[in-house]
This record gives structure tokens, C-alpha cells and sequence, in this order.
């Protein structure tokens, strides 16, 4: 069978010394190309870039996208000012991501979301966030910023059980890792919420009908010794390999 290839978001990062410094590299952490590699797929870095023309041909040639982990999401994209709270923003990031993702829905791309990622799909899509957990949800307690080794789950996420998380897990909870201090407020129109933490924190979305699109607030590519995290990227390539 002809092996998917899959698009991996990037990010950016400014040398900051030697002879290099003010310069900008363009990366993302190996565990997603890893993960894609071992769930059958090709995987394929996608630089960040401006042109949005050119942005639409990367879609065109890839057959599903991982959109990665990573800084928080302007408050601008859902129309609200930064609170004091609110992380470190990537502007040219964000802009490119807009626009990866309106070309995959146009394009009925599969797409898996990690964290950020989860996060921008939402927004995207016509969704708002919490800009920070601690600030804005007084009934949340639970540590989403895990102080453990990234490979570890921490806290439970409840799944629904009609949904297709469900149908991938066959489980009513896992136990996932968790390195977030933003969460989804409103629901993107044409997204549903499958995956919480005990707090009611939104921890996995999916798109109702149409091509696969999930999006998951831990990161399951740091957890492969798990067979739950290995079947959601086996997952996404057999929905790509339909495609
Ligand atoms: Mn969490």
C-alpha cells in the first residue's frame, strides 16, 4: 500500500547568540516525525511562510496534517484582548496556521491537533479559548502544567462514549499527560467537545461528520510506550488512507 504523506507543523525560534544571533531556525520536536514514521505514514516538515497562495500548494501535496504543539494563540484570532496572564505569542505563526488549516477544511484534509494545535483548530474554526486556566476557571484544581516527565500520564480525560475518540480508545478514560495552561471556551460550530479532565476542562475535540478531524489537549506523541497513544496515530492514518 502507498505510504500517506502527513504535513508536521513547525515552529520558529530566534538565535539569541554567536555569530548566528538574530537570525530564525524553523523545527519541531523529532517525537511527531517519530510517531508518524512508526504509524506508517511519510512524514514531512512544513515551514512556516507567508505567502498564502503558496500555503495552499503545501496542503494541495500533502494527504492529511498534524498540527503541533506550541506557544499560545493570539486572543485577536477570538476577538479578545490579552489578559496578564497570557503566554508568549508566535504572530507569524498564527497567521500561517489560519491559513494552513482553512486550506485543509477546504481541501477535506484529516487532521489531527496536539495541544496548541487542538487549540488553533478551534480557533480556526470560529472558536474562542481560556487565555490561562489558573485566572479564568475558578473550579479548576487540577495541574495541567505537570511537573513530571513528559512520557507520563497525570490526570484522567473522561471520553464519550458516542464519539470517535471512543470508537479509536474503546475506554471511558485514559490518563494523558498534561502541558497547557490554555483550554478551549466556546466550541468551534461544526466541533463537539468528546474529552474532559474531572475539573470539566475540554481536553479533545472532533469534528462532527465530514473528513477526520480530531484534536487532543495532551500530547500522545511524548507517550508511545502507551498502545492508546500508538492506536490515536494509527487511527489517523487508516482515516488518511481512506482519503
Ligand atoms: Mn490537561
Amino acid at each position: 500500500m502507498k505510504k500517506p504523506v502527513i504535513g508536521i507543523l513547525t515552529n520558529l525560534m530566534s538565535v539569541e547568540e554567536g555569530p548566528y544571533t538574530g537570525g530564525q531556525r524553523i523545527y519541531v520536536n523529532r517525537d511527531y516525525v517519530t510517531c508518524i514514521l512508526q504509524a506508517g505514514g511519510i512524514p514531512l516538515l512544513l515551514p512556516i511562510i507567508d505567502e498564502i497562495a503558496v500555503i495552499h500548494e503545501q496542503i494541495l501535496r500533502i494527504d492529511g496534517l498534524v498540527l503541533s504543539g506550541g506557544q499560545d494563540v493570539s486572543p485577536h484570532y477570538y476577538k479578545e484582548e490579552p489578559i496578564p496572564e497570557m503566554g508568549s505569542v508566535s504572530p507569524d505563526r498564527d497567521f500561517f496556521e489560519i491559513h494552513v488549516i482553512k486550506s485543509a477544511i477546504s481541501l477535506q484534509k484529516p487532521l489531527l491537533g496536539v495541544c496548541r494545535g487542538l487549540q488553533m483548530l478551534n480557533v480556526a474554526c470560529g472558536g474562542s479559548l481560556f487565555q490561562d486556566i489558573p485566572a479564568q476557571i475558578k473550579e479548576s484544581k487540577l495541574a495541567h502544567q505537570q511537573k513530571e516527565h513528559r512520557t507520563l500520564g497525570t490526570h484522567e480525560v473522561d471520553i464519550a462514549q458516542d464519539s470517535h475518540l471512543f470508537r479509536i480508545l474503546r475506554k471511558m478514560s485514559v490518563q494523558t499527560n498534561s502541558f497547557h495552561h490554555q483550554a478551549v471556551k466556546e466550541i468551534a460550530p461544526g466541533f463537539r467537545v468528546v474529552g474532559r479532565s474531572r475539573d470539566g476542562v475540554v481536553e479533545a475535540i472532533e469534528r462532527v461528520g465530514g473528513p477526520f478531524a480530531l484534536g487532543v489537549q495532551w500530547h500522545p506523541e511524548m507517550m508511545t510506550g502507551d498502545s492508546d497513544m500508538r492506536a490515536l496515530f494509527e487511527a489517523f492514518l487508516t482515516e488518511v488512507r481512506k482519503g
